[in-house]
């Protein structure tokens, strides 16, 4: 209490530093955060899955009673390995180290395991970051959008999901979010014949299709998807107009020809973005889209590094990048990227599903707040069990996410309740990926 009172009246950049007196000492021997009374004294991940999600959450432990942060270290796909991680390898390497070094320790942690630049270690490394940001804030008593330089928005637009089996269906469900004030709707529909698309439901008579096939798979082919997608817009326009923005995520799944003619052809329809028309292997055919289409394309959630954005970004291939902010490394490699792309006209539009905790939907609206360049943020409206467990939610509201004004993230993850949602036995969430097939059998690259 004596602490946040104290520290709320400084300035926001590294008043943690100051307000701890020692900054003049630190200049004078720098001790590359080793030494200093504040010292972290453990890390560990949290398993949860309030809405059957595998979530991952980073505690970082201080040696002053009550200061402790909270990071997104999510994987939902891989969460045990990343907990491994973050126990077995972070946590020795992180004790008695000062958790107001947030930059040496995002860089040693990120050589420390020599082999880098991957999923897993980077969520791992992600959660560190992302809880010593948490620290940071409550140290200065200051929102961490706060720390980044402040807002430049109010709030943070979002746009939500609308889904359905026909054109019809999914019409009906983007007017419910009209209705509810966004202004922003991604728009899926289910391909006739095949249950294996992405973001809607089984299209009818998808089961004559699997006779010789392994029980579970599910069966896609990029020709129909490409007509069903255009059918979609075309309905969509047609019936809404076109002040409604529209987003579309193709989730890879086609040829870069096939891209390229649904580029060319959903461009009358004048969609805000189409998500990942090509998976990270195919990324040179964006320069060929690029010059055919107009559509704005966004793309990069499945990235890991900067190996992956910067040549599409620095070309201006892209228009949106859409990192998962746990998946990069977190807050810091983030707020990097938001200033690179900001450089290139590019926008923000970070990756926010289920299988990000409230705290990295947190992180997220960090940034959007604070940077130029945000474009747009997927959402995700956690439900009461979620909010159970991490009480501080971010409010949700017309549309617009607002940040929590609390220091830190301003979330707290009761430990007690997490234990009640253990992670479920068989989680339908990812069970799809590897087990989604072409007819004649060959696996498709979601
Ligand atoms: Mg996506």
């Amino acid at each position: 209490m004596k602490r946040r009172s104290l520290l709320a009246s400084l300035p926001a950049a590294g008043a943690g530093l100051l307000a701890s007196g020692r900054a003049n000492a630190s200049a004078k021997t720098p001790n590359f955060g080793m030494g200093e009374k504040i010292q972290i004294t453990d890390v560990k991940a949290v398993l949860t899955a309030p809405e059957r999600i595998r979530l991952v959450v980073v505690k970082v432990e201080t040696n002053d009673p009550g200061l402790y942060g909270w990071g997104c270290a999510t994987f939902t796909q891989r969460p045990l390995t990343v907990k491994t991680a973050v126990d077995e390898y972070l946590r020795p390497f992180l004790k008695g180290k000062d958790p107001s070094a947030i930059e040496d320790i995002w860089q040693s942690c990120y050589v420390s395991s020599y082999w880098r630049n991957g999923p897993v270690l980077n969520n791992a490394i992600s959660g560190v970051d992302m809880a010593l940001w948490d620290i940071l804030g409550k140290r200065a008593g200051l929102p961490v959008y706060q720390l980044l330089g402040g807002k430049c928005r109010f709030a943070a637009d979002l746009y939500a999901h609308a889904a359905g089996r026909d054109p019809v269906e999914v019409e009906d469900n983007v007017r419910k979010w009209m209705e509810r004030g966004y202004r922003h709707v991604r728009a899926q529909v289910s391909t006739p014949g095949y249950d294996g698309g992405y973001g809607a439901g089984a299209g009818k008579d998808a089961e004559r299709m699997k006779e010789n096939l392994p029980p579970g798979t599910r069966v896609f082919e990029p020709k129909p998807y490409v007509h069903s997608a255009i059918a979609l817009f075309e309905h969509l326009r047609d019936k809404l107009g076109y002040e409604i923005e529209l987003l579309h995520d193709m989730h890879e799944r086609v040829t870069p020809a096939q891209a390229l003619f649904l580029a060319k052809e959903l461009e009358k329809f004048q969609l805000f973005f189409l998500e990942d028309p090509l998976p990270p292997e195919e990324v040179d055919f964006f320069r060929h889209i690029r010059a055919q289409s107009s559509i704005p394309i966004a793309m990069g959630e499945l990235f890991n590094n900067p190996h992956e954005w910067t040549g599409l970004i620095s070309e201006r291939l892209i228009d949106f990048i859409r990192v998962h902010l746990s998946q990069i490394g977190g807050l810091t490699p983030g707020r990097k990227l938001a200033a690179f792309a900001e450089a290139f006209g590019v926008k923000t539009a970070w990756h926010g599903p289920g299988d990000n905790s409230p705290i990295g939907h947190a992180a997220n609206v960090a940034l959007d707040l604070n940077a130029y360049n945000f474009g747009i943020q997927e959402q995700h409206q956690f439900n009461d069990a979620a909010q159970e467990v991490f009480s501080g939610c971010l409010k949700i509201e017309n549309g617009y996410a607002y940040a929590n004004e609390a220091p830190g993230w301003g979330i707290d993850v009761d430990e007690e309740k997490a234990k009640k949602f253990p992670y479920p036995e068989s989680p339908s969430f990812d069970q799809s990926w590897g087990n989604t097939r072409h007819r004649d059998g060959s696996v498709i690259r979601p």
